[in-house]
Formats: structure tokens, sequence, C-alpha cells
């Protein structure tokens, strides 16, 4: 049973036949012509375009009509593409001075587009080449006659395979018959993860080459929240993941009716429960799990959706967008979190040795200031329309975090000067995600407002594991005895300090961890909405004194490993003790090696 590990990239589980779909890519021949022929080829490539993009025209017209303006945005950005002069410009330039046919003409101009994006793999500049690829195929098959603009859906429930898809291949296949996505290339920024998000289809990216040698028809198992996929699984893991598929659907089916409780404890400890997002398109799903607010908006996103570093005002838009759509539920803003494995290319960050030891976060925003303050003053202007949080990313001491408040009074300062409306009382609060912060977080706690914890970091930097690194995966250890005392010891700071805080990496999505959150006593948990009813069932069933007995056990544990087999017991425990399954059929057992 081989196991591929990739990036999870939209939550949930599937079982079903691999359906591969390949595409058939024109081939284009160099030829010159004579002189008197350039007009009529000039002509021909813009006939051509004008097809491609009546083409993408009645695709984002489909997107818009099944999922909403946002996603049909991606492929009006194709439309950019077509009408871009790098790419059009060029093209009839080559026509006419080369004496080239259209196809070679074309093919070269979207060659020097590419080769200007540089060498750096990150997932924005991916994507940039996947949709200039994308407009490449389409222009070139009405140039050619050659391919074919339909593409092979499954005909029965299937995990899509593919190397890459295009935002026009993900819409034309939609979800129907879809089970799972995976993907060899990709990342989480990837279009078919967001488009996966916003379908609800689990999905699975970066999965590399190994996926191209499973034959089509295969059976594979999909998780799509830790990233594995099993192929042809063995009948245990098999039946493991067809109870978590029709978990999935019984539990979104009877935990329906969750979504305007609370999420208290039967002893009164209340949580807060809100959702993780990155764009606007996700919103929707948030309302629909009952999220009480957005307890973290990764705000790189939104500009890596941008061709350009977007405005203020651009940025004041999307901003009051979430808040207005969110209707007076708090909507938390982490500043732009780039460098890591985010890199963005036109904001100066590089590819370094170590990137998530470099300059990302925090380091970066202060290095850039003019960007950093600009968009400071769009959460404020922003915040006029409804609550907000600021939180700052990669903090490991005071110095930075004082640093950064000093700007947010000098933007306030200035709107207030310039007479912008804005709300200078937003509540402002820093990731706790390094161990330096997590061991000086009394005296960080003492400075801002609040506490979010962001457990892939401080995992990563805990355990010394390279979350992005395969082969030290196995060390991604949320129940390690060293990083449930760093957890204890950041709520203890804050509590003293007396203000809140909130966990928001993806150990919030994983249910099973829910009881050792809430005994761990965190006073907000945000997570993938989807996994939003899943603990909050877990917390409206758990006494705080139960919780707070697991983690006073955990916390003494030998280790990681030896942690996750006392939960398991524990949760064994609890379901017997319970009756019917005890969690009410929410999923217990997880696949083979989690
Ligand atoms: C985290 O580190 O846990 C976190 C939420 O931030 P990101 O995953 O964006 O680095
Ligand atoms: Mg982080």
């Amino acid at each position: 049973m081989p196991l591929l590990q990739g990036i999870a990239a939209s939550p949930g589980y599937a079982v079903a036949p691999l359906h591969r779909i390949v595409k058939q890519a024109p081939t284009v021949t160099r030829r010159e012509l004579p002189a008197d022929e350039l007009p009529a080829e000039e002509r021909r490539f813009g006939e051509a375009v004008a097809a491609a993009r009546a083409e993408i025209q009645v695709l984002a017209e489909k997107v818009e009509k099944d999922l909403g303006p946002e996603d049909s945005a991606i492929l009006s950005s194709q439309i950019l593409i077509l009408e871009d002069e790098l790419t059009w410009d060029s093209t009839l330039q080559r026509i006419r001075e080369r004496r080239l046919n259209a196809e070679a003409a074309f093919t070269a101009a979207v060659a020097d587009v590419i080769h200007g994006f540089g060498d750096l793999p990150d997932g924005f500049f991916q994507e940039r080449i996947l949709d200039l690829r994308d407009v490449e195929e389409r222009v070139l098959r009405h140039l050619t006659g050659v391919g074919s603009a339909e593409i092979d859906r499954p005909a029965e429930t299937a995990v899509v395979a593919a190397v890459n898809l295009t935002p026009s291949d993900t819409a034309a296949i939609g979800s129907e018959n879809v089970a799972a996505f995976l993907l060899a290339e990709g990342s989480r920024t990837s279009h078919v993860a967001i488009l996966a998000r916003s379908l609800g289809v689990p999905a699975v990216v970066g999965l590399g080459a190994e996926l191209a040698s499973v034959p089509p028809g295969t059976l594979v198992a999909v998780d799509g929240v830790s990233g594995r996929v099993y192929v042809d699984p063995d009948p245990a893991t098999r039946a493991d993941f067809e109870a978590l598929v029709r978990e999935q659907h019984h539990i979104s089916r009877k935990l329906a009716h969750l979504r305007d409780l609370p999420a208290e404890s039967p002893d009164g400890r209340r949580v807060s429960l809100c959702a993780n997002v990155e764009l606007p398109v996700e919103v929707d799903k948030v309302l629909a799990h009952g999220a009480e607010g957005i307890g973290l908006l990764r705000t790189e996103y939104i500009f890596f959706q941008h061709k350009d570093i977007p405005g203020e005002e651009e940025q004041v838009a999307v901003y009051t967008d979430f808040l207005r759509r969110m209707a007076g539920r708090p909507v938390l803003f982490r500043t732009l979190d780039v460098g890591g494995d985010k890199v963005k290319r036109f904001l100066g960050a590089r590819r370094e040795f170590n990137p998530f030891l470099g300059w990302r976060g925090i380091r970066f925003l202060l290095a850039n200031r003019p960007l950093f303050k600009t968009q400071l003053r769009a959460m404020y202007r922003a915040a006029a329309a409804g609550p907000s949080r600021i939180m700052f990313p990669m903090i490991t001491g005071v110095e930075e975090l004082r640093a950064a408040r000093e700007l947010c009074r000098e933007c306030c300062a200035e709107l207030a000067a310039a007479g912008l409306d804005h709300d200078p009382d937003v509540e402002v609060g820093i990731m706790i995600e390094t161990p330096a912060a997590a061991l000086v977080a009394d005296a960080l706690a003492r400075e801002c407002d609040f506490f979010s914890v962001g457990t892939n970091d401080l995992i990563q930097y805990t355990l010394a594991m390279d979350r992005s690194n395969n082969r030290v995966a196995y060390l991604y250890q949320p129940l390690h005895p060293a990083l449930l005392r760093s957890l204890r010891a950041v709520i203890e700071a804050a509590h003293a300090a007396g203000i809140w805080v909130g966990i928001c990496g993806e150990m919030a999505s994983e249910t099973r961890y829910a009881e050792v959150l809430l005994g761990l006593g965190f006073d907000e948990i945000s997570l993938h909405a989807p996994q939003l009813p899943k603990v909050k069932q877990v917390i409206r069933w758990t006494t705080v004194d139960e919780a707070r007995a697991l983690v006073a056990q955990l916390i003494d544990g030998e280790s990681g490993t030896a942690n996750d087999a006392l939960l398991k017991e524990y949760i064994d425990a609890r379901k017997r003790s319970r009756g019917d399954g005890g969690r009410g059929g929410l999923p217990l057992r997880r696949p083979a090696g989690r």
C-alpha cells in the first residue's frame, strides 16, 4: 500500500478509483512567411485570440453562476493575459518583423513572459505560469485546429488526478462525480486548491512525479486534512476511509443543528469558534458552518491574487467586504506573512537558503514600512465597517511588537489628520509561533491585546522540522510534550496579563485534539470551517475537568508518539462509555499512521 505525501489543500476524505486527466497539447512548427502573407497572418492571430476570449468568457459565466464572482475572477484574469501587451504586441511584432507564423510568434512571446518571471518556484509564479500556459494552449488550439477543448470528465465517482489543472480545466470538470482532486504540482494557493475549498471537495496537491505512476482505475484513499494519499489501500485502511466518508456526510447532516448553538462545555466553559480564511469566496462557507468570526485572515493570499501590490483603497475595499459579509462578527486580519514558503518576488522577497529562518513575517514588514503602513491604514479604515482585530506574524520579542505598534499609532494619527473614517481602538495582537515568543510570552502579553498560537510554525521551530520537508513530516507532533508545555506556558502568561489567547494552526482543525485544546484553556479556536461543527460537538460534551485531567497526563507524557497512543486510548474509552459510538459518529479512527 504505497503512501504518497502531499500538501493538504482542501479538507475532507475520499476513497474512489483514480481518474487521470491528460491533456493533448498542440505542437507548433515555425515557418517564415512571405511579406504579402503577413497581414492575413495578423488577422488569423486576432481571430484565434477572439475565439479564445469568447471561450473563456463562457466558462467565466458558468463559474460565476456555480461558484460566485470571486472564483470567476480567476478566469477573467486570463482575459487580461490575452489583452496584455506583453503577449499581444510582441506576437504582432514577431509576425511583422521576423515574418513568423502566428503559432511560432505567440509561443515565443509567451516563453519570453515566463522567462521574465525568473526561476522562482513559489506558488504565486507557478500559478501565473499556469494561467499563461492555459491561455497559450487555448489560442494555439484555435490556430492549429489540433487538440480538444473537451476535458475527459469522470463518468462515475472518482478521484481526479493530474499533473496540474488550470482554472478553466477545474471549472470545466466541476464537482460532479469528483470525490477529490490530486495534483502532482501546485501549492495551497493553487487555483484548484481555492476552487476545491469553495466546492467543499477534498484536495491534495504537490504530490510529485510519483502520482504519475498510479495507473488509472486504481483505488486511492485521500486524506485532505493531512495530505496523505494511500494507493491501493489494504482492506483495513479502505474500511477506515469508507467509514470516514460516511461519517463526513452523516456528521454534516447531524451537526447542522449546532450551527447557532455556542461552543460551551457541559460545565459552562465557553470557547469562541472561528474560521481561518484566505479569500473572500470562503465567507459563505464560514457562515454556513456557524463560525463566530474569522480567527485568522491570511492577507498574503489576497495579495497573491493581484497582478500588482494592491493599494490602500483596494485593500480597504477587500477588508470592508469581509467585515460587511461577516455582519458584526469579528474579523482578525493578519498583516502580510510573506517569506518562508510564501515568497512573492515583486515585494522584494528572495529565495533564501533557510527561508523559514529568514526574512519573513514581521521582519519583512518592518523592513518594508511603506507597504506595512499602507496595509495597516487600510485595516484601520476598514475597521469602521465592523469589529476588527490586527495581528502580526512571526514575532520573536518585544522590540518587534513595539515597532509595529508605533506604526499603528502613526497610521491612526495620519488618518485622523486626514479626516478619514477609521477605528483607532482595534485590538492588536500577535501570533505566537516562535519558541522565543512562547518563552517571553509574559513580557509580550503586557504589550498587546491578544495572542493567537500558530502551531504550524511553533511545531516546526520547536521540533526543528521544516514544515515543507516530507522526510521529516513524522516529526510534526502536536502532542509532543515540548509543544504542550509551550502552549500551557503561553496560555498562563496570557491569562495572568488578562488577555485572551486563541489557536489558529492546523492542529485546531483536527477533531481529536479538541479536548486537549479545551483542557489547555484556549479562549478561541480558529480552524477550517468544515471541521467547525465537529469540534463544537466535542466541546459541548466534554467537561473542563475531564479535559484538564487528560492534558495533565499528556504534559507529563514521555514523547509525542506515547501521547498519541494515550489520546487514542482516552478517545476509545470515552467512546465505549458513551454507548452510541460515543461521539455521535464523529471520526475516531484515523487512517493508518496518523
Ligand atoms: C501557523 O504557523 O500555525 C499559522 C497559522 O500561520 P501560517 O500557517 O500561515 O504560517
Ligand atoms: Mg505561521
